[in-house]
């Protein structure tokens, strides 16, 4: 059995002063989640005051994004050390908004991938296809080659225990949520997929969905075989929202 993971990306939003009751409201809540593992994102100046916050608590958190390199003059860039030194569990890598306002290619996303494992963090691997390319029927070789360059890099293993987001880049922060039947679809694509190397990888590696899963929609999605929970965006910003989407994943 997989447990669900559900994670909030804050993406660039919040205050410290928004961090504290958005973190104090999901805490107050989070006794109503028996089974499913929760984490937050936040912006990396907020991981001090995350750590201090849910230190103790049954919530994790975790990096937005992490460089590639150790240390040096990469101006503006956060290593796996630095997340290490606040405590993080998770690090989000190759979110679509990272792949298109920064350009990062596949295969710098799968140096991130190696660099967080390699340093004990474990990362969640954003995969998802554009409206075009679902349009044009591409969306299991997009999904497949965005897979393939963490497969490529790293073996099969890479992916034991491993989490990896499926997100529609239509479907985030669009109100435009892919139906379950077709997240299921694609769900079940990438595990086959991982399958074929290693069944046993297979059935650990737990596949959320993400975009704009909302308490309204979560249930169908997650109850879904192949859809271990979520990874959520705008909706973790409301710790009742957030919470439902738990509840829901429960
Ligand atoms: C995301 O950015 O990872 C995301 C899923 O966003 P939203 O839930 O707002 O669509």
């Amino acid at each position: 059995m997989r447990r669900p993971l559900v994670a909030g990306n804050w993406k660039m939003n919040g205050s410290l002063e928004s961090v504290r009751s958005l973190l104090d409201g999901i805490k107050r809540g989070i006794g109503d989640v028996k089974s499913a593992e929760l984490a937050v994102c936040p912006p990396c100046v907020f991981i001090p005051e995350v750590q201090k916050l849910l230190s103790g608590s049954d919530i994790a958190w975790g990096g937005q994004d992490l460089s590639t390199e150790s240390s040096g003059a990469f101006t503006g860039e956060i290593s796996a050390s630095m997340l290490n030194d606040f405590a993080c569990k998770y690090v989000i890598v190759g979110h679509s908004e990272r792949r298109s306002y920064h350009a990062e290619s596949d295969q710098q996303v799968a140096s991130k991938y190696a660099v967080a494992r390699a340093a004990g963090l474990i990362p969640i691997l954003c995969i998802g296809e554009t409206l075009e390319e679902r349009e044009a029927g591409t969306t299991n070789e997009i999904v497949a080659r965005q897979l393939d360059a963490v497969i490529d890099l790293e073996g099969i293993d890479a992916l034991a225990n491993g989490v990896i987001a499926y997100e529609p880049v239509w479907a985030i922060g669009t109100g435009m949520t892919a139906t379950p039947e077709q997240a299921q679809e694609v769900h079940a694509f990438i595990r086959g997929r991982v399958a074929a190397k290693s069944g046993s990888v297979a059935q650990g590696l737990r596949i959320l969905y993400g975009g704009s899963m909302k308490p309204d929609n979560a249930r169908e999605l997650i109850g879904k075989p192949d859809i271990d929970g979520g990874l959520i965006g705008g909706a973790s910003l409301k710790a009742e929202d957030f919470l439902g989407i738990c509840t829901a994943a429960d």
